[in-house]
C-alpha cells in the first residue's frame, strides 16, 4: 500500500563502520531517532553489508527506513558519488556491481601507503587498517584517522589537504564505476539514483551540465540539494538545478562520526518547498514499523 509521504525530517545519507563511518548501524539508527529523523537510510560507500542490521534497528525503534548505498563513479576524470535509494537489497546485479567497485581498494591503499612512505610516513597501510571495519572497504578516511592519531596532522581535513587529494603524496588516481553502470544497477534493482553532494565536485560549468544531462539520460532521477557538504548558496543553486533538470530532490547529512562530522543526523534545514522530495516517489519502497 502507498503511504502518505509526510516526512519532513528525512535523512537519506550517512555512513557506518561498514564503510568509513565510526558508528555501528544500530548506533546510527538510534542517533537518527534521537535527533528526530522521521525517515532514514544508511548509505555506505560501495557496500550494502550493513543494511540488514540498519533495517532491523530502525524498525525496532519505530523509524521508517529505506535501503541505500553510495556508489563511487568516475566521470570526466573526477570521482562522483551516486546514492541509490529504495532498491531491492537482494538484487544480484547490484551486489556484483558494488563488489566490482570495491575490488580495487586494497591495491589502491597499498599504493597510497607507498606514496606516503616516500615522504617519510612509514607503515600507513597497517596504520589505516586498524580503523577499518570492513576489509573490502579501506578508504582515504581510514588513512586520515591514522595520520591524525599518529600525530602527523591535527585533524582529518588537514590530512586530506596535505596528503590525500590530487597532486599530494598519498593520492592515487583510481577508476571507479561508470556513471551509466551505477545508475543502471540502482534503477534495475527498483531504486532511484541520486547525484550526491554536487557542490563538492570541482567541475567546470560545462562538465557539471554534462554530468546532470548524462545522469538523466541514463535514467537517474534525483539530486541531493540539502546535504552537509553544501553551503547556503549551494542549497539555492542545486534547488534551481533540480527544477531546471526536472529532478527529484534529496536531503541527507552525510554523517560519518560524532568526532569528525560537523553536521549531525537530522539537523539540516528542510527541503525547499517548491521541490519534489525523492521519498514521495519512493513511498511504496519505505519500510514502516509494524
Ligand atoms: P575514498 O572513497 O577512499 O576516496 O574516500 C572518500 C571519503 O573521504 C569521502 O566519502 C569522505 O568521507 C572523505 N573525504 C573526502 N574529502 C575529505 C576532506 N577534505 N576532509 C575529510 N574527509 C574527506
Ligand atoms: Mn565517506
Ligand atoms: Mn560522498
Ligand atoms: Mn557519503
Amino acid at each position: 500500500m502507498s503511504q502518505p509521504a509526510v516526512w519532513t525530517n528525512a535523512d537519506l545519507h550517512c555512513h557506518s563502520v561498514v564503510s568509513d563511518g565510526t558508528l555501528q548501524p544500530e548506533e546510527l539508527a538510534a542517533r537518527a531517532k534521537a535527533n528526530g529523523v522521521e525517515l532514514w537510510a544508511l548509505t555506505d560507500h560501495d557496500e550494502i553489508g550493513g543494511l540488514q542490521r540498519a533495517r532491523a534497528a530502525a524498525l525496532a525503534l519505530g523509524l521508517p527506513y529505506l535501503t541505500g548505498a553510495e556508489i563511487s563513479v568516475t566521470f570526466a576524470g573526477l570521482t562522483v558519488h551516486i546514492v541509490g535509494l529504495g532498491f531491492d537489497a537482494g538484487d544480484a546485479q547490484l551486489a556484483a556491481g558494488l563488489a566490482a567497485t570495491r575490488g580495487g581498494r586494497e591495491e589502491r591503499a597499498r599504493e597510497m601507503a607507498a606514496g606516503l612512505a616516500q615522504v617519510g610516513i612509514a607503515g600507513a597501510y597497517e596504520g589505516a587498517l586498524k580503523y577499518v571495519g570492513n576489509p573490502e572497504l579501506i578508504s582515504r578516511t581510514h588513512f586520515a584517522r591514522h595520520l591524525v592519531e599518529s600525530g602527523v596532522c591535527q585533524d582529518t581535513h588537514e590530512v586530506f589537504r596535505k596528503f590525500l587529494v590530487e597532486g599530494k603524496p598519498g593520492f592515487v588516481p583510481h577508476r571507479w564505476a561508470k556513471l551509466g553502470d551505477a545508475v543502471r544497477w540502482i534503477r534495475e534493482a527498483q531504486g532511484i539514483a541520486v547525484i550526491a553532494h554536487p557542490g563538492r565536485y570541482k567541475f567546470t560549468a560545462n562538465e557539471e551540465y554534462a554530468l546532470f544531462t548524462e545522469f538523466k539520460a541514463h535514467g537517474g532521477r534525483a539530486v541531493e540539494v540539502i546535504t552537509g557538504s553544501h553551503s547556503g548558496a549551494d542549497f539555492i543553486k542545486y534547488a534551481d538545478m533540480a527544477l531546471e533538470f526536472e529532478l527529484l530532490a534529496s536531503r541527507g547529512s552525510d554523517f560519518h562520526s560524532p568526532d569528525e562530522s560537523h553536521v549531525d543526523l537530522g539537523t539540516l534545514p528542510p527541503l525547499p518547498g517548491q521541490l519534489s522530495p525523492v521519498w514521495e516517489a519512493l513511498a511504496e519502497r519505505v519500510l514502516l514499523p509494524s
